[in-house]
C-alpha cells in the first residue's frame, strides 16, 4: 500500500504520485471534500514525499522514507519548507496593525493554545485544529506567506509547500492577497488549499488551482484505522465507524466521547418500545421525557444513526444469511443474537421503508426539527411499515 499514513483516497493519491513521478507538480492545488476524510493528511504526505531525501520508489508508487531528517521534521510540522496556515483568533494585543505577523499579535495564552493544537496535528494529521474564536484566515497571514516566498527559496533539494487548511476561512482581503501570490510562480513551490466548502472560495482563486477530490471513507477502512492507530478493539471500532458517516476525524472524536454501549442499549430499547404490539405512545413519551431529555441534538442524531446501523445489519442478514456475517456491525455476543431474533420476527420487505424513515428523521433533526415530535413521527412510520395492520 502506498502513502499509508493517509487512509483510502486512492484516486487523490494517484494524481499526486503521478505528478511527482512525471515531474509536473502543479503550482497550486485545491484538495476538497467532506470534513474529516484526510485532506490535510494528504497535503502533508505530499509535502513529505516532495522533501524526503531518500524517497522509496517501487511499482507505481513513490513514497516518503519515513526515516530521514526531512520526513521526521515534516511529520512534526517543523520543516522550514512546509508551512501550515489555519484560522487564528483576532488580534488581542492593542496597538497591533495589519502588517504585523499574525503571531506577534496574539497573547501568550493564545500562542500556547496554538502550539498545543499544532502538536496534536503533528501527532495525528486527522486532528481538527480548534482554537477558541479562530474563525478567519486574515490578510496578515497570507502577506506573511507571500513575503517568505519572495525572500527565500526552498531549503535543500526539496519543495516549499504552503498548506492553507480550511481555506474557505480566508477573508475576502486574504483571498485577494492569495490570488496575487498565485500569480507570481516561484520555483519548486506548491500552494495547497484544503476545503470542505470550495463554493466559498472566489472562482478566480479556484480556477488557478488543480482540483483534487477526496470522498467519504468506507466503514471498513475507518474501523481498521481505529484499530491500528488508536488501539480501539475491533468490535467497538466497527460500531464507531458505522456512526462516523465516512469521516475518520468524526470517528476519532466519537472514540473519545461517545458511549456506544449506552447508545446501543437505548437504540434497542427504543425499537422494542416502538415495535411492540398494541399501545406504545405512553411508554415512548415517558422514554423521550425521562431518558432522552438529557440528549443534545448531536446525541439524538447518533442514536438515530445507531438505529439506522441496526436496520442496515438486519437488511444484510435477511438478504444474505450467514454470508453477510463479515459485513455485520453487530456481529458479536448478545447483540448478534438480538439481531437474529429481530430478523426472524420482521419481514425483510419492510426494511427499505424503515431505513428511509430513519434517514428522514435524521435529516429533520439536522434541520432543527423538534426532537420529541420527530421521534414520535418516526415511531408511527416504523410501526406502519414493520407491524401487521391488525396489531396497530
Ligand atoms: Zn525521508
Amino acid at each position: 500500500m502506498c502513502w499509508e499514513r493517509v487512509i483510502g483516497q486512492h484516486h487523490a493519491k494517484d494524481i499526486l504520485i503521478a505528478a511527482i513521478r512525471r515531474g509536473c507538480v502543479a503550482h497550486a492545488y485545491c484538495i476538497w471534500g467532506p470534513d474529516g476524510v484526510g485532506k490535510d493528511a494528504l497535503a502533508i504526505e505530499f509535502a513529505r514525499v516532495l522533501n524526503c531525501s531518500t524517497p522509496v520508489v517501487r511499482d507505481n508508487c513513490i513514497e516518503a522514507c519515513d526515516h530521514c531528517k526531512d520526513c521526521l521534521q515534516i511529520s512534526m510540522l517543523q520543516h522550514p519548507n512546509v508551512q501550515l496556515i489555519f484560522s487564528l483568533p483576532a488580534a488581542s494585543k492593542s496597538g497591533s496593525n495589519d502588517d504585523e505577523s499574525p503571531i506577534l499579535r496574539l497573547t501568550d495564552d493564545q500562542i500556547s493554545q496554538i502550539q498545543e493544537q499544532l502538536l496534536l496535528k503533528a501527532r495525528n494529521p486527522y486532528h481538527d485544529i480548534s482554537i477558541p474564536h479562530a474563525t478567519q484566515i486574515r490578510i496578515a497571514a497570507i502577506r506573511d506567506v507571500r513575503r517568505t516566498l519572495q525572500l527565500s527559496p526552498p531549503v535543500g533539494h526539496g519543495w516549499r509547500v504552503v498548506i492553507i487548511s480550511e481555506a474557505d476561512a480566508m477573508t475576502l482581503e486574504a483571498a485577494n492577497a492569495f490570488l496575487k501570490t498565485l500569480e507570481e510562480p516561484h520555483a519548486r513551490t506548491t500552494l495547497i488549499l484544503t476545503t470542505s466548502r470550495p463554493d466559498k472560495l472566489p472562482p478566480t482563486v479556484l480556477s488557478r488551482c488543480q482540483r483534487i477530490h477526496c470522498g467519504y471513507l468506507d466503514e471498513e477502512s475507518i474501523a481498521m484505522a481505529l484499530v491500528q492507530r488508536e488501539q480501539v478493539p475491533l468490535e467497538r471500532a466497527r460500531i464507531l465507524a458505522a456512526l462516523a458517516q465516512g469521516s475518520y476525524a468524526r470517528a476519532l472524536k466519537l472514540s473519545l466521547a461517545a458511549d456506544e454501549d449506552v447508545l446501543t442499549d437505548t437504540a434497542i430499547h427504543f425499537l422494542r418500545l416502538v415495535l411492540k404490539q398494541g399501545r406504545f405512545r405512553t411508554e415512548l413519551l415517558t422514554m423521550i421525557e425521562q431518558q432522552l431529555n438529557v440528549y443534545d441534538r448531536m446525541q439524538v442524531i447518533l442514536l438515530l444513526r445507531m438505529i439506522l446501523t441496526w436496520f442496515h445489519d438486519a437488511y444484510r442478514l435477511s438478504l444474505h444469511g450467514s454470508s453477510a456475517e463479515p459485513y455485520l456491525v453487530f456481529r458479536h455476543g448478545n447483540l448478534r443474537q438480538a439481531l437474529a431474533r429481530f430478523v426472524e420476527r420482521f419481514s425483510p420487505h419492510s426494511y427499505d421503508t424503515a431505513i428511509a424513515a430513519v434517514e428522514s428523521a435524521i435529516t429533520a433533526i439536522e434541520n432543527n426539527a423538534q426532537i420529541p415530535l420527530t421521534l414520535v413521527t418516526l415511531a408511527i412510520r416504523l410501526r406502519r411499515c414493520m407491524l401487521p395492520q391488525s396489531s396497530l
